[in-house]
């Protein structure tokens, strides 16, 4: 069998079909959204990306990591902004070259998507997949242009669909049978994303080579650079309380409270009152799930089989490993589907529920400690 089908052209789904067509399959994915190349919409729930080792490695092993990282902003620290107005730098790393880079997720998923097409992938944008019939091994769509609904029979199928993927809820469907295991768990923060547009003459308005944090206990502000001098800025914070994210729809509430608590990034944004109206208060939340495979026939992948709270920045990169885990199972069992799937999904649970609960941790340490003075000396000592 040659032929793969793949459900979602979001990053992890076409890495993994840039991955696949090189290793000489024919691979067809399946998109929900239209084109973003040729309608303005969205790339998906936040506008850049933190993009580390881990991630960047898999997009070499596909000939993609040089010119991606042309397109980045390298980030070589977290840049402090404290609640009483002092400032502090903390590098990431004792030796001066070490970054992470900041990315644009549309940038990047429209880079992956002219790799792909370029190597003779084909990508169906507007289709939907609504679920698959193990019996019969067909998947079925919605054509949402044409409103027609189709089913198509395939070998294999690879669920890239994201955090809320058809395929596993097909799964869920069946969960006595395949003793499905699913857990969904919400954090009471939720985020806004915000703009610091660049300065007049073009530049940045804050430090570009880093990364933004204003801790202020339960809440914090972060703002990561775009190449094009803006930040995209984004508040955690508590859907509910006095001054929680519901209470704060109220945009006058919400500029007092930004000048209260941020003043020095409120200042950069002029147009704050209009992104906070127009931007959606979302949600965040850690999806476990176990097995991520079925008899050889479906596979779950990225997000879809293990979606993360983005406060490690690893939910991309963990997704993008994941594809290089899987070429390392697809080269062991060659053409065996049920040998990959079940060797993939083995080798890889472990490492994604620990990233999963290092995200969550990592949420309270940059919420709580990175103002705290004593954790600020014990970065400075590990990294004199
Ligand atoms: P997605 O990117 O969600 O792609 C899924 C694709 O499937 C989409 O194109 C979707 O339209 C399509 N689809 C969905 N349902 C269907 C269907 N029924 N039929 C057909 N197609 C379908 N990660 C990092 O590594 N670094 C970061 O800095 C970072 N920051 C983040 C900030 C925020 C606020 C959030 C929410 C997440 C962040 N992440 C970050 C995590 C990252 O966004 C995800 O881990 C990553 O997008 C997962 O990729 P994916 O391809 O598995 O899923």
């Amino acid at each position: 069998m040659n032929k793969i089908t793949i459900i979602g052209a979001g990053l992890s789904g076409t890495l993994l079909a840039i991955m696949l067509q090189q290793k000489g399959y024919t691979v067809e994915v399946y998109e929900r959204r239209p084109d973003m190349r040729q309608v303005n919409i969205t790339a998906g729930r936040s506008i850049n990306l933190a993009l580390s080792e881990r991630g960047l490695r898999a997009l070499q092993k596909a000939g993609i990591g040089t010119p991606i990282l042309q397109e980045a902003v390298p980030m070589y620290g977290r840049h402090i902004h404290l609640a009483e107005g002092g400032e502090q730098f903390q590098p990431y790393s004792g030796r001066k070259d070490e970054c992470i880079y900041s990315i644009s997720r549309g940038g990047l998923n429209i880079a992956l998507m002219n790799k792909l097409e370029a190597i003779g992938g084909c990508i169906h944008f507007n289709q939907k997949c609504m679920g698959m019939d193990y019996q019969e091994q067909a998947v079925t769509f919605q054509d949402t242009k044409k409103n027609k609904t189709y089913t198509i029979s395939t070998e294999a199928v690879i669920g890239t669909d994201g955090a809320s993927s058809a395929i596993r809820k097909q799964m869920m469907q069946q969960a006595p049978r395949l003793r499905f295991s699913f857990s969904q768990t919400y954090l009471g923060h939720g985020y806004k994303e915000l703009h610091i547009p660049p300065k007049t003459n073009g530049g940045f308005a804050l430090d570009k080579n880093a990364l933004h944090i204003w801790p202020r206990g339960g809440f914090m502000l972060i703002a990561l650079p775009n190449k094009d001098g803006s930040f995209t800025v984004t508040l955690f914070h508590p859907f509910e309380g006095e001054e929680g994210l519901h209470a704060l729809e109220d945009t006058g509430k919400a500029k007092t409270f930004f000048e209260r608590e941020f003043p020095d990034a409120l200042a950069l944004m002029p147009t704050f009152e209009q992104d906070w109206v127009n931007n959606p208060n979302s949600s965040l939340a850690t999806i476990k799930c176990y097995p991520w495979q079925v008899e050889g026939k479906s596979l779950l992948l990225g997000d879809a089989a293990h979606a993360i709270v983005p406060f490690y920045g690893q939910g991309m990169n963990c997704s993008f490993e994941d594809c290089l885990v899987f070429l390392e199972s697809l080269d062991k069992y060659k053409g065996n589907w049920e040998a990959i799937f079940e060797d993939y999904q083995q080798n890889r649970k472990k490492d994604t529920d620990a990233i999963a609960d290092l995200a969550e941790e990592n949420f309270y340490e940059m919420r709580d400690q990175v103002a705290n003075p004593t954790f600020i000396l014990k970065r400075k000592l590990e990294t004199l």
